[in-house]
């Protein structure tokens, strides 16, 4: 609206009309910030965005400026995909009206509603969302810690040059080598994710040298799609790929030079790839979300809130939610599911009864893969299994390729789902 002189009242009338008018206050525009811009947080700020249209205030904090993703690094081990391949960027969550802060968050004061970053800056918030993902507990494994596995001998469970290293060790092992594992015991991150591993590390080591064997030291007696694996380890690469089970391996003890000690027996290597037991990350006990178990209950599956603090909500792998596994999937459907509940709660806008949906592929040879996956629906304070499907073993190559194919194109959707 434009404003003419003549229009205007001579200035007391103005002063007048406006000291007896009734105050018109704006309401303020909610405050969102999300901790960790992984499957889970850049999923959760770009359906906020979409959905709020931009009546809420929205901040995400993530420690990296790029983002690699642990799903497909099994695939980058194996020479079917690169790392850029594999790496996003937040140019396109910052472009939904987001505001994309590449900094740590290192405190939470849940009382004050208020986040502390490592420059000291603080971000005020009416909702908080907690998704950081894991961490490990080096304190359990003497000779080995987050330095240590930066610099010699990767558990590259967080995917990035941690992967990269382990690549290039896997490469420069001579033939005949022992590529060494310890896959961790429950709950941790992507079940199926050390048997792909170990598929991909024989596939390259058929091709390159073909003496070489990868050896799994496994603290549980069972693991995820393991009829599925093992068939597939018989089949494709022969006497290659050995598995020995808890009752035979028991906890991870101790990394030293080209060994692993365990609770019943040291076991040597010419790579190692010791994979920790896992916890939340640690901004997650920073602000007393976590219980004994090292992970974050929730008190109401429908919005993930937090059991021990109000207004954190926590989603992905730190989340225990019921029954579903720590996954990529699992963490962009947890994601959508907040992010419509925090807009209804935030914006009033329409909640629906979440359902919530995951999938694991696992490349275990070339065009060769096999799936497992269910759906479930919010109950109380636990996501609840609906109902699941398995690939059987004795699969038509045809069907193996096919979901190979649906591997593939679930990849591209999500990354797109998650970083636009
Ligand atoms: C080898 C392997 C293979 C896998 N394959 C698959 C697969 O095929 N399919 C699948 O669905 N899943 C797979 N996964 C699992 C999947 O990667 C995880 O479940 C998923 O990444 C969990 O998402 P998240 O958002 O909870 O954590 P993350 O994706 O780890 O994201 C957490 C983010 O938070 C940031 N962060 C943490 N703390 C802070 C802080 N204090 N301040 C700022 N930022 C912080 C981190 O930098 C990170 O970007 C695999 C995992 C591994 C290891």
């Amino acid at each position: 609206m434009s404003i003419t002189r003549r229009g205007l009242l001579g200035a007391g009338a103005a002063t007048a009309a406006l000291l007896s008018a009734p105050t018109i206050m704006k309401a303020a525009t909610k405050k969102v910030v999300v901790i960790g811009g992984g499957a889970a947080g850049a999923t959760l700020t770009r359906y906020l965005a979409k959905d709020s249209k931009g009546a809420l205030d929205i901040t995400l904090v993530e420690a990296n400026k790029n983002y690699t993703t642990c799903f497909f690094s099994n695939w980058y081990l194996g020479g079917y995909r690169d790392m850029q391949q594999i790496t996003h960027n937040y140019d396109k969550v910052a472009a939904m009206g987001v505001n994309v802060v590449n900094n740590v968050a290192t405190g939470v004061d849940g009382a004050k509603k208020e986040v502390t970053l490592a420059d000291g800056a603080k971000l005020s918030y009416d909702k908080l969302v907690i998704a950081p993902g894991i961490d490990f507990h080096y304190d359990q494994i003497d000779g080995y810690d987050a330095a240590i596995a930066e610099t010699d001998i990767p558990h590259a469970y967080k995917a990035g040059a941690q992967t990269a290293l382990l690549k290039k060790q896997m490469e420069a092992m001579d033939d005949g080598g022992v590529f060494l594992m310890m896959a961790p015991p429950n709950p941790y991150r992507c079940p199926p994710g050390p048997y792909e591993r170990a598929s991909m590390v024989a596939n390259y080591l058929q091709r390159n040298k073909p003496k070489s064997k990868v050896v799994i030291l496994d603290p549980k007696d069972k693991h995820s799609k393991q009829a599925l694996f093992q068939e597939a380890w018989e089949t494709h690469y022969p006497g290659m790929v050995e598995w020995l089970p808890g009752a035979e391996v028991g906890a991870m003890k101790a990394v030293r030079n080209g060994e692993i000690i365990t609770e019943k027996g040291s076991f040597k290597g010419a790579v190692l790839n010791p994979i920790p037991a896992q916890k939340a990350g640690k901004i997650a006990f920073v602000a007393g979300i976590t219980n004994e178990s090292g992970w974050c209950p929730i008190k109401d599956a429908t919005n993930f809130e937090s059991a021990l603090v109000p207004d954190i909500h926590v989603i992905g792998d730190a989340s225990i939610n019921g029954a579903m596994p720590k996954s990529g999937f699992s963490a962009n459907s947890q994601a959508k599911a907040v992010a419509m509940a925090l807009n209804a709660e935030l914006t009033g806008a329409r909640q629906f009864d979440p359902r919530f949906r995951n999938t694991c592929w696992s490349l275990v040879a070339d065009k060769d893969s096999v799936k497992v996956g269910a759906n479930y629906k919010a109950e109380g304070n636990a996501v609840v299994k609906t109902d699941g499907f398995i690939s059987s073993t004795g699969e038509d190559t045809m069907v193996r390729e096919q979901t190979y194919e649906e591997a593939e194109g679930w990849y591209a959707g999500i990354t797109a789902d998650m970083f636009g």
